[in-house]
């Protein structure tokens, strides 16, 4: 999944990103409203978080451009918690907020929960057979076994089942897995991919060639 920070402070930003990077997600950074309110528009995110009090553009103006064009998921960053602002931003379309300063751990939850709202199968388990993707521990089971996946195999592995019984482009995982800075996918896609046959068994993931991957639901 591919989440956009949108967020001036240099350091919470870095922060943000490399916790976020830790737990497999792919994830862009703008430093700017007018950076971001671009990024959103022109990118399928899967969640987006937002500070308010930005240059050039702030918050809000970014988060009610976005809504006239998409519905990507928005966390907003408030350093206020006057009842009236989290109302107003509710109003305005953000999807959930959180009051800085906060837990890293749950920034997290947090953007699972509405990365999670946005899919077809909001369960924080997903099961196919013997498969068993867990979205809160971010771990692949395989019958009562823990199969070893890196971040990055465990992302693709929960995109593919998140969704099961679809074809999945090439361009979907491009989109969706890997952040604006890497190029390097396109070879490994087919290695994650065969990765994942030799754990989950060959019958797990089908190729239609040209076009992408099934996972039969
Ligand atoms: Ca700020």
């Amino acid at each position: 999944m591919r989440v956009l920070i949108v967020e001036d402070e240099r350091d919470l930003a870095d922060a943000l990103r490399r916790a976020l990077e830790e737990e497999g997600y792919a994830v862009d950074t703008a430093q700017d409203g007018a950076e971001g309110l671009h990024k959103a528009r022109s990118w399928e995110y899967d969640a987006v978080v937002l500070d308010l009090m930005l240059p050039k553009l702030d918050g809000r103006a970014v988060l009610t451009r976005l809504r006239e064009a998409k519905s990507t998921p928005v966390l907003v960053l408030t350093a206020r918690d006057a009842i009236q602002d989290k109302v107003a931003l509710l109003d305005l379309g953000a999807d959930d907020y959180l009051t800085k300063p906060f837990a890293l751990g749950e920034l997290l939850a947090r953007v699972r929960s509405l990365i999670r709202r946005g899919c077809s199968d909001p369960r924080p388990m997903l099961r196919i057979g013997q498969v068993a993707v867990d979205t809160v521990a971010r771990v692949v089971r395989l019958g009562d076994q823990i199969v070893p996946f890196s971040a990055k195999e465990y992302a693709l592995v929960e995109f593919l089942v998140v969704h099961r019984g679809e074809l999945v482009t090439r361009t979907m995982i491009y989109e969706h897995l890997y952040d604006e800075s890497d190029d390097s996918l396109s070879n490994v896609l087919d290695v994650y991919v065969s990765r994942i046959r030799k754990r989950l068994g060959n019958d797990f993931v089908r190729t239609r060639r040209g076009e992408g991957y099934i996972v039969d639901a």
